[in-house]
């Protein structure tokens, strides 16, 4: 056997942390696809095996895997996220359709289904086996195993497809970003601009005009480069499509159209040119429909619900539409104030982000740059990393030698963990922060390793900070929450008293996985904890009263508008899967803008084509899922007030959180986790007054 696969072997199926600087390194690359190829080829051979085996022997182990190829498969994918390529796509282009393929097989497999009920009424099983074999037979039970063959060849050939557009979409919206770049002259545009955000923006534009050798852009046309102009670097700023030069643009600069053409350009990636999403949008849509119909569902709404606390589609509508309904008033208001302030006639989507912030610091006192210097970077882990501490025992060491100091490229900005609770060893965790063009936006918290017969889960955590040439790096409250957001979801999956993955972290009902991390985001964001937590990173002082009285005015600013949007998405989410017919692109994005239209209070035009960038539901699994935030949102609410009762740092109640929650979930369901915890029912009333609603 070739050395690099058998040492990639070796690192598969060691107990400790793999050596992911070889496995992520181009000799392993130039040989990944062979190597994808012979692990297919053996888990084949090892499911006709499996299938050969008489009931008698049937035991819970004929369907526990440990299978080299679910673990480098999802190292790979891991890999195509964080640090996209021509060659990591190649391989994930070539593997992907096997791989679907393999798992139709086994998800049609009659004997296999067979098996399953054998063990469940023959075999001596725990709870949690019990529960996994249920579980197993509820999914063969709701792919309808006893389809005629025809429609089982339909639905295996629409789960192909799947994968494919999957990472077509996600591919077109990496590339359609990576183009985006807007340059300035001179700071006239900038002057309201943090010093770190200036800095970060000099530096982008020195990056862009060295790495790639071309010229400066042309004065004339701000946003359009490739005509020969000596410039002197010093005076250009650089944007592109990161989240945090979006940000300072919206936040910061004082030029409505700049804005605005940056609102327009984040609302319509990939959906033209060469990056065209609306095809492949419009096919996802018609082919979930359609798969749910073929298994008598009413259309994917209702499939989706078929995993999560929410009853119907239904349900879920009618209580967005009522919290849009309460929350609308209060957002115009809102809009008013800023109207009334600022003496505006009219107030554009674009210039939201700019007045709001303006009116925060001048009206209420509240500076938000000054609040940044609360957070600087280092320090907020250390916040992070105290607070798990103290609710949980929980306690993050940083993996020591013989593990090798991460190299440059993929693994240049990460850190990897050995987990503690109990001063027990529970999990890996690796922490990816930085932002880089070639990995997907946004933030995310992801299994890259299972827990199997004692081998501990590799939980990862993605960020994308932009890491500055001249440290400190000081984060916005809003990145510090993200930070705690995603740590919530890695010790959902690690602090599960499961042995088995299956029954940890994500995959407990679905609308309850936004829980655990949107209340981590409460130790960092209430009025209550940012006085105890936030240290000034210079002088090490704690919030000055006037900085805090008025960040605690505006505690609850722009919740209702925020309400509105989120619930907009939502309910688009759910517009898309419910069935309705779209003729093609053109009629979808009427619809689209129809519906869209009726809810928000901005009107939208012709070029707001979002949905071409959603991953969330076109490229992840949030398909009729996106109003999890919101129903999360609202238990959060209900846990945090019995922190509050007390102290947030109360073990009673963070032990109690721990037991009956975090810990518990493995067979239980979400509702039946939620009564243990408070003695009753979940009651929305308690989030409407939160809110001022009621
Ligand atoms: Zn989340």
């Amino acid at each position: 056997m070739n050395n690099t696969k058998q040492k990639i072997i070796l690192e598969l199926e060691k107990k400790e942390f793999p050596d992911l600087n070889f496995l992520f390194s181009e000799e392993v690359l130039d040989i990944a696809l062979e190597v994808l190829n012979d692990f297919l080829e053996e888990e084949k051979k090892k499911f006709q095996e499996k299938l050969k085996i008489k009931d008698e022997n049937i035991n819970f182990e004929t369907f526990e895997d440990d299978s080299k190829l679910d673990f480098f498969w999802s190292l790979l994918n891991h890999l195509l996220n964080v640090n996209n390529s021509e060659k990591i796509r190649e391989i994930v282009k070539k593997i992907e359709p096997k791989i679907t393929e393999f798992s139709n097989e086994i998800a049609y497999s009659k004997r296999f289904f067979e098996m399953l009920k054998y063990c469940k009424k023959n075999c001596k099983l725990d709870k949690e086996q019990e529960k996994i074999i249920d579980d197993a037979i509820k999914n063969y039970k709701i792919r309808w195993i006893d389809l005629d063959e025809k429609k089982q060849e339909e639905l295996k050939k629409i789960n192909l497809e799947f994968s494919k557009l999957g990472t077509n979409f996600s591919n077109n919206v990496l590339d359609s970003e990576k183009e985006f770049e807007y340059f300035l002259e001179d700071d006239k545009y900038l002057k309201e601009f943090p010093k770190s955000d200036l800095e970060n923006a000099r530096n982008l534009y020195k990056e862009k005009i060295g790495q790639t050798h071309r010229s400066a852009p042309t004065k004339e046309n701000i946003s359009h480069v490739g005509v020969n102009l000596c410039v002197h670097p010093d005076n250009w700023y650089a944007f592109d499509a990161s989240a945090s030069s979006y940000s300072a643009i919206m936040k910061y600069c004082n030029n409505s159209k700049i804005r605005k053409h940056f609102s327009q350009a984040h609302s319509s990636f990939a959906s033209s040119w060469k990056y065209d999403n609306r095809e492949i949008v419009l096919k996802i849509i018609k082919l979930k429909n359609k798969k749910a119909k073929i298994l008598w569902y009413k259309n994917y709404a209702e499939l989706s619900l078929e995993f999560k606390m929410a009853e119907s589609p239904k349900q879920v509508l009618d209580l967005l539409e009522d919290l849009s309904k309460k929350a609308k008033p209060k957002a115009l208001k809102e809009i008013e104030e800023i109207k009334n302030y600022f003496w505006l006639k009219k107030l554009n989507s674009w210039d939201l982000a700019y007045y709001s912030r303006k009116l925060k610091q001048e009206k209420y006192k509240f500076d938000d740059k000054k609040l940044k210097e609360f957070f600087e970077f280092e320090n907020t882990k250390k916040i992070l990393f105290d607070t798990v501490k103290k609710l949980y025992w929980v306690e993050l060491i940083p993996l020591s030698k013989p593990f090798p100091p991460m190299k440059k490229g993929a693994l240049n900005n990460i850190e990897v963990y050995e987990v503690y609770k109990d001063n027990k060893f529970i999990s890996y965790f690796i922490w990816d922060y930085f932002y880089s063009e070639n990995k997907r936006s946004g933030a995310w918290a992801d299994e890259l390793r299972s827990k199997f017969k004692g081998r501990k889960n590799i939980i990862v955590n993605v960020t994308n900070f932009v890491k500055p040439k001249k440290w400190p790096l000081l984060l916005s409250l809003g990145e510090v929450e993200s930070l705690f957001h995603e740590f919530g979801h890695a010790l959902h999956w690690m602090l599960s008293k499961s042995k088995y993955s299956e029954l940890s972290g994500f995959w407990v009902e679905w609308d309850f996985v936004e829980l655990p991390s949107q209340l981590m985001e409460k130790w960092v964001s209430d009025e209550k904890t940012i006085k105890n937590v936030a240290k000034h990173y210079k002088t090490w002082e704690k919030l000055d009263d006037e900085l805090f009285n008025a960040f605690k005015s505006l505690q609850y600013y722009w919740t209702w508008n925020f309400i509105l949007s989120q619930n907009i998405l939502a309910i688009i989410d759910m517009m898309f899967f419910s069935g309705i017919e779209f003729k093609n692109t053109t009629d979808l994005h009427k619809k689209f803008l129809e519906k869209v239209n009726s809810l928000s209070i901005f009107k939208k035009d012709e070029n707001y084509k979002m949905y071409c960038s959603f991953g969330h539901i076109f490229d992840w699994a949030y398909s009729a899922w996106y109003y999890s935030y919101m129903w999360a949102d609202i238990i959060v609410e209900e846990i945090w007030a019995e922190f509050k009762k007390n102290w947030i740092f109360d073990t009673k109640t963070s032990k109690n959180f721990y037991q009956k929650i975090l810990w518990a979930w493995s067979i239980k369901k979400a509702s039946e986790m939620f009564e243990d915890f408070m003695w009753r029912k979940i009651n929305i009333d308690n989030f409407l007054k939160a809110r001022w609603l009621k």
